[in-house]
């Protein structure tokens, strides 16, 4: 029997409300035994692993990730998608249905599920489209889709305008006990903006997108969830007005949840007019702690700060970092967004919108939130684990005996150069090329095998 005994490790469970300095065995692809019996468990031939000093805890989870299969292959695959999971320390990652054609059917989720099992070397969840074609006017078959087990419904990338249908959406989804997932946009009010609404896109001259474009739809999901009794979550929250709306409403009990992605907490709109203007002013609060940061430059127009939502101001930024401190968002994501070079490289307004981001996230979590001590190492975990694992009611997210052995391990305090040259995903449109990120992964472990570690990888360069 192939077994690995992890020890000396920080274990962070939140699920199991554990945080303590202990071991962890992996039997074939099972969490068998964490705790002081780990080692005693432990058959003779058991691999040996020396964690000390390292974080150990469950298999990361990221709701939100585009790999772009089927019909967009030249941005990402199922293969280089999930190696780039992998060395983000992702076992799993749940992916959105506006590919090419849409997932909207059941023979398009059976043909990822099935490409995933053979291509991809961390968990693939598969999400479906709420209205045929993402075209927001006629319902996706609910049902068949979860049949051919889909874990939520979403038109991420477009966003239902009529109200009647995602009211109906909400009603089928709870039905079959699945979560609508949404991207909040207004399409009235957003039109053709390319960039936050505000002072920067009045110096740039880029046409500009109100905060209230997001809002006004996370005030209609409340108000759907509170009417349906489905889950509702809203998608990479931006604004500080989102973050009031669902703080308000779960305090009622209203069945509504949000995510946030490291860009939107980390940037801002002034990162649009180039690195000078940014670190002048909203960039400060990350030179206090990290100054080398000062010498990352870039251009203003530069289409790797171009993503939908757009980054906003700083006053926003800061809401949604509270927002993850007070628990208003529970939950941690990339939005991994793919494009080719071709694409990002032409004038701001032509480029399309998003960002690489499953390898950076957790360092950036970590900087933004955890080495800021605005909250604990064990309520980050929960954001990446635990939390995002019970919305879709997924058996992952967690270290309990019995439970799949998908575990990551990771050195929060390691600083590291994210580097072009080292990433797993096929498109290279990320902003935070040659950043010095503090938190790096160690090894990612899914089903009890090691599919990325930090000493492979070296002896692989
Ligand atoms: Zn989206």
């Amino acid at each position: 029997m192939a077994a690995l005994l992890l020890t000396g490790g920080r274990v962070v469970d939140p699920a199991n409300h554990l945080d303590a300095k202990t071991d962890v065995l992996i039997s074939e692809d099972k969490i068998t035994a964490v705790g002081a019996d780990a080692v005693k468990k432990a058959p003779r031939d058991a691999e040996r692993m020396a964690v000390n000093g390292l974080i150990v805890c469950p298999g990361l989870l990221d709701l939100h990730v585009h790999l772009r299969e089927p019909g967009q292959t030249a941005k990402e695959t199922l293969a280089t998608g999930t190696a780039a999971a992998a060395r983000g320390g992702f076992t799993s990652v749940v992916c959105m249905p506006n590919t090419s054609p849409p997932i909207d059917n059941a023979g398009t989720v059976a043909l990822i599920r099935e490409r995933a099992l053979q291509q991809g070397i961390v968990n693939v969840f598969v999400t479906g489209a709420i209205s045929k074609g993402i075209a927001g006017e006629e319902l996706a078959p609910v049902g068949g889709l979860k049949r051919a087990g889909i874990v939520a419904i979403t038109d991420d990338g477009h966003c239902v305008q009529n109200n009647d249908l995602m009211r109906r959406a909400c009603e089928y989804a709870k039905m079959f006990g699945l979560p609508v997932m949404d991207h909040c946009q207004d399409y009235s009010l957003v039109t053709d903006g390319v960039m936050h609404e505000g002072y920067w896109s009045t110096v740039l001259g880029l046409r500009g997108w109100p905060s209230a474009g997001e809002e006004v739809i996370v005030a209609r999901n409340i108000l759907l969830a509170e009417l349906t009794g489905a889950k509702v979550h809203c998608q990479h929250l931006s604004a500080t007005g989102s973050v009031a709306l669902l703080r308000e409403a779960k305090k009622r009990g209203v069945p509504i949840s949000g995510e946030a992605c490291p860009h939107h907490f980390t940037l801002t709109d002034a990162a649009v007019g180039g690195s000078d203007k940014f670190w002048e002013t909203d960039g400060k609060s990350l030179l206090a702690t990290n100054h080398q940061l000062s010498t990352i430059n870039w251009p203003s127009y530069d289409t790797n700060f171009k993503m939908n939502p757009p980054l906003r101001s700083a006053r926003d930024r800061e809401a949604i970092l509270e927002g993850l401190a007070d628990g208003t968002i529970e939950i941690l994501c990339s939005d991994h967004a793919p494009h080719c070079d071709y694409e990002k490289d032409v004038e701001f307004d032509y480029a399309p919108f998003g960002i690489t981001g499953l390898e950076t996230e957790l360092a950036l979590s970590l900087m933004q939130l955890v080495h800021t001590k605005r909250i604990s190492l064990a309520d980050m975990i929960a954001k990446f684990t635990a939390n995002p694992a019970r919305l879709l009611n997924l058996p992952k997210g967690t270290l309990s005996v019995g439970a799949d052995a998908d575990v990551t391990v990771f050195d929060p305090n390691r600083e590291w150069v994210f580097e072009k040259a080292a990433t797993g995903s096929k498109s290279a449109n990320s902003p935070f090329y040659g950043w010095k990120l503090k938190g790096k992964v160690v090894a990612t472990i899914v089903a009890g095998k090691q599919v990325w570690s930090e000493q492979n990888e070296l002896v692989a360069v």
